[in-house]
């Protein structure tokens, strides 16, 4: 008889207020992946929900053996939620994905496939006709994908999702990432390797609502540009260079007139040249603040996320104390 051990399939699934859809979520990965030749483990990451979601975790983990927690110690974010599942996640083979089943279970086959050819990374995108996302969202989306592809210095698929399978060898190196804001979509095209990506359709959340208010949305659309690129920096010192060469010009015809004698007429240009300097001088203070800001943040090096307890056994885990 002939052992063959089989390769090992870790899934992340962060969690935020998902009560209704954990028990659902791994009904449908078992029926997907039960079948297969891996072995494969579930582990949710619960990002200071405050619902039932951690007992409806735990509950699930007492009846499945492949099913762990990581419960965090508040809110951190969804990118911190998944950097935390990846930490400990043991793997040949990573995938992350939603818990709200919108990221369609039958697709991890497909990845799976890839994989086996040789592939390091297959992340996913939306298709354009998003059939769920309303006018307004779909809007918003593709700004901030024109935003980030055109001011940093990654190009990301319009739609790109937290839905993807990285090689334990990826893995390895995302753990070592040390940074104080991490955007996963950008890291991972970053990154490099032989990746692929393949567009899906996302299905309707399976219960409950999108957790993201349009105010969090643009601080992560603003972060996530600053993160992977000083171009908003160049594009401010361009601005303000442009606009020194014209004053520069300027003084030539200001002089003319105060000799000529009729330099008292103009106030109402002169205040409007001062109100736009002024403005402009704004902006560009308050871009290099923000980015003065995040260095200051990175300076401490506090971590992305602290773990109030979890039953993942890790070796990394034994050292600590939960
Ligand atoms: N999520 C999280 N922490 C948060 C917000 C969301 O872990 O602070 C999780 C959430 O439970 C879900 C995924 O991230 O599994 C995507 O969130 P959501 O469906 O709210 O956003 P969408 O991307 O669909 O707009
Ligand atoms: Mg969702």
């Amino acid at each position: 008889m002939t052992f063959v051990l089989k390769k090992k399939v870790s899934v992340i699934i962060p969690s935020y207020n998902e009560e209704k859809n954990i028990g659902f979520l791994i009904e449908q990965i078992n029926e997907t992946l039960s079948n297969t030749n891996y072995d494969y483990e579930l582990i949710f990451v619960d990002d200071g929900s405050s619902d039932n979601t951690l007992n409806e975790i735990k509950f699930n983990a007492q009846l499945h053996a492949n099913v762990f927690y990581i419960e965090l110690s508040k809110n951190f974010g969804k990118d911190h939620a998944l950097k935390a599942g990846i930490g400990m996640a043991q793997g040949d083979a990573v995938i992350t994905m939603d818990a709200d089943m919108q990221h369609p279970p039958h697709l991890i086959l497909k990845m799976l496939k890839y994989w086996e050819n040789g592939y390091d990374i297959i992340y996913t995108y939306r298709q354009n006709s998003n059939p769920h996302a309303k006018a307004y969202q779909k809007a918003t989306s593709k700004l901030f994908y024109k935003g980030i592809n055109m001011l940093s210095d990654i190009k990301l698929e319009n739609g790109t999702a937290d839905f993807r399978l990285m090689d334990e060898k990826v893995v390895k190196q995302l753990k070592l990432i040390d940074e104080y804001e991490i955007f996963f979509r950008g890291i991972i095209k970053w990154a490099g390797y032989k990746q692929i990506g393949i567009p899906y359709t996302p299905s309707k959340r399976h219960t409950g609502e999108a957790s993201y208010s349009f105010f969090k949305l643009v601080k992560l659309a603003v972060g996530s540009i600053m993160a992977f690129s000083a171009r908003p920096l160049y594009l401010v010192t361009g601005i303000g260079l442009f606009f020194s060469a014209m004053a520069i010009l300027y003084i030539p015809y200001v002089l003319f007139s105060y000799f000529a004698g009729y330099a008292v007429s103009g106030w109402a240009s002169v205040l409007a040249t001062v109100a736009f300097f002024g403005g402009l001088q704004l902006l560009v203070l308050g871009i290099i603040g923000v980015y003065v800001g995040k260095i200051f943040m990175q300076s401490k090096h506090r971590p992305n996320y602290i773990i109030r307890s979890t039953n993942v056994m890790s070796i990394k885990n034994v050292n600590n104390d939960f």
